[in-house]
């Protein structure tokens, strides 16, 4: 059996040449002009990694806390549930039910408007919430039913907010799903729009997986920066309100997030920056940047005591697990591209290479900065299939993948260790905590004794390295 790229799919996939960020044609190793193709369209026929949109928008809001989430469609698309998102929370639980209308074969003939005010009511009947998404599915977008009418009559009815999110799955890439869900944030805070200014900022795009957000909020608390809203790990409707309020957004996920962040600097007058908080560098850069950009001297000065303390005892901790690690190679593929990024820092940090990065959602300025930090050799690549990603990870010797609960299957297939830096993780990654729980989850699943038994000679990884060569024959005909 052989594997072979699809021809659409070539311009997706580049090797960082020798010559820094250069290739023979000139291309900068990244997207744009001549360079790599990103953030448009899955190719048909390519088994993409991509969620879908409704999955995008779901991602982004199904951490608010207290928030009612309907879905309007069939069954199937309400299994994305807090069981495989679990940001946690320090107040209300109902994030954590799914709901769904249901749509069966006549609602699909005759229309579910009627279900879908029905369930409304119910909801409202039942469990009182002050804000209700609706998200439109794919059969809705298809049978045309008038969910953003059916929201304002509750609106009216109820005296909520009942908030339209319409991402049909096929109506775009899992980035038109985020920014389906900045909207219906916008749609929340803009009747809140002039509230007086108060001292503090807002966090965009940490879903509080495994308690980072509140690890963050740590941070600034000891820096006497107050937290005004965060959007959207651990949030309630009550704080999200007070958003526009706040002195600056720091945006932490940025491929979900910059699209809401320049939304609310232009119609809000809040202005943004980005902010990594994965590995030591990361993190201390991030605290030196918050203080600095509120020009708080007092607030910079906090900052300097954490990172003299945190930094130290984490590179210590990290030098103590360098020898484990001496050779090692990784594979990464996320959602976007600033958590690869960082990633690609981290391993660094820890003494790994960085032998293939990609990302669903990854932007053009995104791979170019990946393609500046990576060694010669790497593989680079947007929107991957599973076949291209066993392959590359078998041709380049990659000894554990980090990804999410879709790309854990293709690691254990391969026989290499797996980390879960998705929405599955159950340890806090970011901050400096992080970094210790994931030298150490790294180095328990890479040095696991497990692998030594799953590599033999009649093994999927075998079966694999043969396709690899393949693939890269394949490539080698037009690739630069
Ligand atoms: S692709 Fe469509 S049917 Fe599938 S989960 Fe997404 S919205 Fe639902």
């Amino acid at each position: 059996m052989s594997t072979e790229i699809l021809e659409e799919r070539r311009q997706s996939i580049q090797t960082k040449e020798d010559k820094g960020a250069e290739n023979a044609k000139g291309n900068s190793g990244g997207c744009g002009g001549n360079g790599m193709r990103c953030d448009t369209a899955s190719v048909a026929g390519a088994v993409s990694q991509r969620a879908c949109v409704y999955c995008g928008a779901r991602v982004v809001l199904n951490p608010i806390t207290d928030a009612f989430h309907i879905v309007h469609g069939p069954i199937g698309c309400a299994s994305y549930t807090w069981d495989i998102r679990g940001s946690l929370t320090s107040g209300s639980e109902l994030f954590r039910n799914s709901f769904s209308t249901d749509l069966q074969e006549k609602d699909i003939v005759f229309g579910g408007a009627e279900k879908l005010t029905a369930a409304i009511d119910e909801a409202v009947a039942n469990y009182a919430p002050k804000l209700i998404f609706v998200y439109a599915t794919c059969i809705v977008g298809v049978i045309g039913d008038d969910v953003e009418a059916v929201c304002s009559q509750a609106e009216k009815k109820h005296g909520i907010r009942v908030i339209a999110v319409k991402a049909p799955g096929f109506s775009g890439t899992k980035s038109t799903g985020y920014r389906m869900a900045c909207n219906a944030l916008m749609q929340l805070m803009l009747p809140h729009a002039d509230q007086p200014k108060v001292q503090g900022v807002n966090i965009l795009g940490d879903y509080n997986l495994a308690g980072e957000m509140w690890i963050i909020k740590n941070y600034l608390r000891d820096m006497g920066i107050p937290v005004v809203s965060a959007i959207t790990g651990d949030a309630a409707y009550e704080s999200l309100i007070k958003a526009p309020a706040a002195q600056l957004n720091i945006v932490q996920c940025a491929g979900s997030m910059m699209y809401l962040a320049r939304r609310m600097e232009d119609e809000l007058g809040v202005p943004w920056m980005r902010a990594s908080f994965f590995g030591v560098e990361d993190t201390s850069t991030a605290l030196r940047q918050v203080a600095e950009r509120l020009g708080d001297a007092q607030a910079l000065q906090y900052a300097e005591t954490i990172i003299g303390r945190r930094s130290v005892e984490a590179t210590d901790f990290l030098d103590r697990y360098k020898p484990h690690f001496v050779g090692k190679k990784a594979a990464i593929f996320v959602g976007g591209g600033f958590k690869a990024i960082s990633l690609i820092r981290q391993f660094n940090e820890m003494g790994i290479e960085t032998v293939l990065v990609g990302t669903q959602t990854g932007k053009p300025e995104d791979y170019e900065i990946i393609a500046g930090l990576v060694n010669p050799g790497t593989v680079i690549l947007d929107d991957a299939n599973p076949a291209e990603l066993e392959a590359f990870m078998k041709e380049k010797g990659a000894d554990i993948l980090v990804g999410g609960v879709k790309e854990r299957p293709l690691a254990y297939k391969l026989g290499i260790a797996f980390c879960d830096h998705n929405h599955e993780r159950k340890h806090a990654l970011g901050g400096f905590e992080g970094v210790e729980n994931f030298t150490r989850e790294v180095n328990l699943s890479l040095n696991s004794p497990v692998w030594s038994h799953t590599r033999g000679a009649d093994s999927y990884a075998a079966t694999a390295a043969t396709q690899a060569a393949l693939v890269r024959q394949a490539l080698s005909a037009t690739h630069v």
